[in-house]
């Protein structure tokens, strides 16, 4: 069984900021920022692709009662963000939401997504249509 699998079983300890039927919300072990909190599936799927909608939803009532508890904390921003696939950075295969708090400070820039790349919007719009 997977770590987040066993914390949402209660089996592993875990700082516990949020629960309900569906979903478990416990502070990351390796903080990014103050606050820094996971939003999980207690049932088992291997990312957010994964989780069916009736589960979505709650996931999201999570993403916003968690954000509310976080402005304790005075924040002045939140990065909300799920890795799908190795490549994408995803390390522990149970579907999972990183709410981080940001302060703008030095030791909580925001994330950024790289340089633009050259791309043609024409065909990239033409495959997706
Ligand atoms: P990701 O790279 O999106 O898969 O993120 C996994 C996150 O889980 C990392 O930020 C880890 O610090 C965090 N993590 C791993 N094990 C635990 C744990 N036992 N309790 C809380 N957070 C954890
Ligand atoms: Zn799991």
């Amino acid at each position: 069984m997977c770590i987040f699998c066993k914390i949402a079983r209660k089996e592993e300890k875990a700082y516990i900021v949020y629960e309900s039927d569906k979903v478990i919300a416990f502070l990351d072990i390796n903080p990014v920022s103050k606050g820094h909190t996971l939003i999980v599936p207690k049932e088992h799927y291997e990312n957010i692709l994964e989780v069916p909608s009736d589960v979505s939803k709650d996931l999201h009532d999570a993403i916003k009662a968690v954000c509310e508890k976080l402005k304790v904390f005075n924040p002045a921003g939140f990065n909300i963000i799920t890795n799908i696939g190795k490549q994408a950075g995803q390390v522990i295969m149970h579907a999972h939401i990183h709410i981080i708090p940001r302060y703008g400070d030095e030791d909580s820039k925001p994330i950024t997504f790289g340089k633009p790349v050259k791309v043609d919007l024409e065909e990239v719009y033409k495959a997706l249509a």
